[in-house]
């Protein structure tokens, strides 16, 4: 799995503590960011995130490449509304030969391994078989049409994939570029950093609120599973029952020593 942060809204901590400042002052735009100091930003955010001011948050977006994750994964993504994202199509980019991940759990057991990778590479193999098949069909069809053999063959092998990707699995490999606004991301990490979360998003999630401490501290200072961020959790009988081990989990990653 490699998740990297690309970009994100410049001076992100100043801008936010600027459109907050706008609430709270009569000051007009020009001035507004005058004696906004390091240390004023600092306490100012802090002053924020500990009251939930959350709309001033919306001014700031962070993307993402995420990529060595499984559909699996990226479906629980995409199930977060308040964001953009750019995926791999398997319309467009052949999957033979696909990466797969394999879950650890299945990965240590070399019964489950055996049984996982035998189904995964009769996939495979069924895969190209059903690509080969519909870009023969699709071919003639358009070489019947009037189409050159070749350009029939380069439309007919993109129309293939369409249908041969219906046996494809979750686990297969995609990459998927995610841009989410910092109120968005507060609510992924309080659903994704959980223990409750699987594993692999839960890993994503994780990764990605490492990253964005590293470039914006303050605005992340209490970012993190409900635990973390609310100090309760939400999930009544369900609970992991671990919090003071995952509020010391995202205390070192604040620290730096995650
Ligand atoms: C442990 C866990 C288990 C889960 N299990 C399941 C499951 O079994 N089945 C399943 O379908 N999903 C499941 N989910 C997914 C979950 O229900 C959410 O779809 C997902 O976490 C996205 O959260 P969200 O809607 O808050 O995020 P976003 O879509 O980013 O929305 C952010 C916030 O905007 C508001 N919002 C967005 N759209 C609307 C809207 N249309 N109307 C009103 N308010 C809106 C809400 O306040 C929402 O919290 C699970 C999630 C987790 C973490």
């Amino acid at each position: 799995m490699n998740v990297k942060l690309l970009s994100h809204t410049p001076d992100a901590e100043k801008l936010i503590a600027t459109a907050a400042k706008l609430c709270y002052s009569s000051s007009d735009i020009e001035s507004l960011r005058d004696g906004l100091t390091e240390e004023k930003i600092e306490s100012f955010l802090d002053m924020l995130v500990s009251i939930g001011h959350e709309s001033v948050m919306e001014h700031v977006s962070f993307t993402f490449g995420v990529e060595g994750i499984s559909r699996a994964c990226s479906h629980q993504l995409v199930r977060h509304r308040i964001a953009s994202y750019s995926q791999k199509s398997q319309r467009y980019v052949n999957e033979n030969g696909f990466e797969f991940i394999t879950p650890p759990a299945i990965e240590e057991i070399p019964e489950a391994k055996a049984e996982y990778d035998r189904v995964i590479a009769e996939i495979t193999e069924s895969y190209e078989k059903l690509a080969n098949i519909l870009t023969e069909k699709h071919t003639a069809e358009f070489i019947a049409q009037g189409m050159d053999e070749k350009t029939a063959r380069s439309k007919a092998s993109k129309m293939a994939n369409e249908d041969a990707r219906f046996i494809l699995p979750n686990a297969c490999e995609t990459k998927i570029v995610v841009t989410m606004n910092v109120r968005s991301l507060f609510n992924f990490f309080r659903h994704r950093c959980c223990n409750r979360a699987q594993w692999e998003i839960r890993a994503v999630a994780n990764e990605m609120l490492r990253q964005c401490m590293e470039v914006a501290p303050h605005i992340f200072s209490h970012a993190g599973p409900s635990c973390v961020a609310e100090g309760k959790c939400p999930e009544g009988k369900m609970t992991c029952g671990k919090i003071n081990e995952v509020k010391e989990y995202f205390a070192a990653m604040k620290r730096n020593d995650k």
